[in-house]
């Protein structure tokens, strides 16, 4: 409980800086994205050297951006709106804007008869993405990448999985997975997960981790189906 006060406190601080200056920094990096796009309209037929280096700050440009929306996210979880959401198009949709490297093998498992979740489905799309990329850089050589999806009896809740063969953590990192900042990556930025637990909360579900170091990560997060809000009634 300790722990968890001060896992909230760092955020409330966090946030508080965090929504200042991503929003400060999300209309230059605005600016400076479509000056870029402006640029290589006109140099398109610039030397190749000319266009590498604009491709350099288009790429750089959209990583920053990718922080500041992090950042912003995870400081400022709105109210999510929930509605019957089919499991099987929610991971369709998440995979769909996902760079999947084709050193990943991905591997499917969704019964087809499941019950829709009651729950915002950009918001757990978002978690969705944020594990799956995790999982991604896990395994920067290739490897598996299964999600399933498993309702328990009686079908209140549905849990779903991805499951990676990469890199694992140790105890001591899985201790300190959930805390804002905590990253192990040379360019991470320790809000992913952050984001997964508050936004998987916010839904009414909860986080689960295993992991092994050199065999991989699984994660579980279990959501409310559609037919607990009717048994709840
Ligand atoms: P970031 O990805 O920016 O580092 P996250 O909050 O998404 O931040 O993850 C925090 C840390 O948890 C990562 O830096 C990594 O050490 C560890 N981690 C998360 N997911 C995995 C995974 N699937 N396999 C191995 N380590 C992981
Ligand atoms: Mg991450």
């Amino acid at each position: 409980a300790q722990e968890e006060l001060v896992r909230k406190e760092k955020l409330a601080v966090l946030g508080q800086v965090a929504g200042s200056v991503g929003h400060e920094l999300r209309n230059p990096l605005g600016v400076m994205s479509n000056a870029v796009y402006f640029l290589q309209t006109v140099l398109a037929d610039a030397d190749q050297g000319v266009k590498d280096y604009l491709k350099i700050i288009e790429n750089e440009i959209s990583g920053a951006e990718r922080i500041v929306s992090d950042l912003l996210d995870s400081v400022r979880t709105k109210p999510p709106q929930p509605g019957a959401v089919e499991v099987a198009e929610l991971i369709e949709q998440t995979l769909h804007k996902l760079p999947i490297p084709s050193s990943v093998a991905v591997q499917l498992d969704i019964p087809a008869a499941l019950p829709p979740l009651l729950v915002d489905a950009l918001q757990i799309q978002q978690v969705l993405r944020n594990l799956v990329s995790n999982s991604i850089e896990a395994m920067p050589n290739g490897g598996a990448l299964e999600i399933r999806a498993i309702a328990d009896e009686g079908g209140k809740n549905v849990t779903v999985s991805v499951r990676d063969s990469g890199c694992g953590m140790t105890a001591e990192q899985q201790g300190k997975l959930f805390q804002p900042l905590f990253t192990t990556k040379e360019r991470g930025i320790g809000l992913g997960l952050v984001v997964v637990k508050n936004l998987t909360q916010a839904n009414g579900g909860r986080v689960e981790v295993q992991s092994e170091v050199g065999k991989g990560t699984l994660f579980s997060i279990t959501l409310p189906s559609e037919s607990s809000a009717v048994a709840a009634e």
